[in-house]
């Protein structure tokens, strides 16, 4: 069986991985793996900064957080995980705060010192004016979890400069990927599994794409010519390019960063969120501290990346499917046509060819689905 990997992406690194397992192997499956990019492991690539010494993902920080017991077992078999938390500061003009919002956020921002009972009847109260059963939007659920102090504070500036519209026309599931808490718990996230690759992601392409089997092509992009000598095409890029735009374009955020340099450390933290207008970035990381187990000792220069959102020109990378209801319509008649008889070598894959915004181990899970799939039908 000969298939086509379009992207060399964690999608496609993956799927071999599980096509490959023993279970698998009645028959010998053969991978051509192409990316238009000149590197490897899309937008998990990491390299070692040279000015600096230390690792950096060249399209953000990637954590891996899962409760997955699939996909940690996966990204273990290949890389060395240390443990990492993230806990991320907000910069306000009204002074550094803790994120994401927790108990001790709130007693920053009104300068109390309340347990948890007293700010669960102080949430109540402030909270009150805004009460919903039925949120219309993204603005109306935060302002009735969290009044509008916080609110203002934190999400409503954070929230425009990311998604480059007023926070009341996102739809309300939007709110759900927030999380908010009444304890002292500052944990970015709250997975079972959270960690960093000591020897950065590419490690695990390396190993993947130097399997016997798989041929690399990097500097390649995708042409309809191609298809005719596999048996499957497995195609990680955007699903409305592959169909030249013919029902219009899905839309998308990007982001960008420029780098700076410190002469020492220069924030003190892994990522400081600037939630307000007054600063047109949203964030800055500084890649030294994703690195907690390599040493403490401050270095004499210090990499560091301010972040902006804008809306997805053709030439930019695509990163946060947008999914307003006519971008969902759209992908509706895209991928109806992609069930059609004349693309049913195709399958649509991954973060972009399934245009859903997709972490790590959702796209190692994913994966694995497919990977059984495959096998089911080829047999
Ligand atoms: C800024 C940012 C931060 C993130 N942080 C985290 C995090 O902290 N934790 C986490 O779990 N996840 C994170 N993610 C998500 C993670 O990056 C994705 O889950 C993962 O990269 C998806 O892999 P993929 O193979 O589907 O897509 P990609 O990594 O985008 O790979 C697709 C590849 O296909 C190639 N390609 C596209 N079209 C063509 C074509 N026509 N011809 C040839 N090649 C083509 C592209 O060049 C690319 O290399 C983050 C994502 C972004 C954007």
């Amino acid at each position: 069986m000969k298939v086509l990997c379009v992207g060399a992406g964690l999608a496609n690194a993956s799927l071999i991985h599980f096509l490959n397992q023993k279970k698998f192997q009645q028959e010998e499956i053969f991978f051509d793996v192409i990316d238009k990019r000149k590197h490897i492991g899309g937008n998990c690539y990491t390299e070692v900064d040279e000015e600096t010494d230390v690792t950096i993902h060249k399209y953000g920080p990637h954590i891996f957080n899962t409760n997955s017991e699939i996909a940690w077992e996966f990204i273990n078999a290949y890389l060395t995980m240390h443990p990492f938390t993230n806990r991320v500061k907000a910069s306000t003009p009204k002074g550094i705060f803790s994120m994401p919002i927790n108990l001790h956020t709130i007693n920053q921002l009104y300068g109390k010192s309340m347990n948890v009972a007293e700010a669960v009847e102080f949430m109540d109260k402030i909270t009150a004016p805004y009460r919903t059963n039925d949120p219309k939007n993204f603005e109306d659920t935060m302002l009735s979890h969290l009044g509008r102090d916080l609110y203002k504070e934190f999400i409503y500036g954070y929230t425009k400069k990311q998604w480059g519209v007023e926070p009341s026309e996102l739809p309300a599931a939007v709110a759900k990927r927030l999380p908010f808490r009444l304890n002292y718990n500052d944990n970015y996230y709250n997975k079972k599994y959270q960690g960093i690759p000591e020897e950065g992601y590419t490690a695990l392409f390396e190993k993947i794409f130097s399997d016997k089997n798989v041929h690399l092509s990097l500097d390649t992009t995708y042409d309809d010519y191609m298809a005719s000598d596999y048996d499957s095409i497995i195609y990680t890029g955007t699903i409305d390019q592959f169909f030249n735009f013919e029902f219009g374009r899905l839309s998308y955020r990007t982001v960008y960063w420029e780098r700076n340099i410190s002469n020492g450390i220069f924030q003190g933290n892994a990522v400081i969120n600037y939630t307000t207008e007054d600063k047109p970035f949203t964030r800055i990381n500084e890649p030294f501290f994703f690195e907690p187990w390599k040493n403490d000792l401050p270095k004499s220069n210090s990499v560091y990346f301010t972040e902006f959102s804008k809306l997805t020109d053709l030439e930019d990378e695509p990163y946060y499917p947008i999914r307003r209801t006519e971008d969902l319509n759209r992908l509706n008649l895209y991928e109806k046509k992609a069930k059609l008889e004349k693309y049913s070598k195709f399958i649509f894959h991954g973060r972009l060819g399934s245009y859903r915004y997709l972490d790590m181990d959702m796209v190692i899970e994913a994966s694995a689905r497919l990977a059984e799939k495959i096998k089911t039908h080829s047999h």
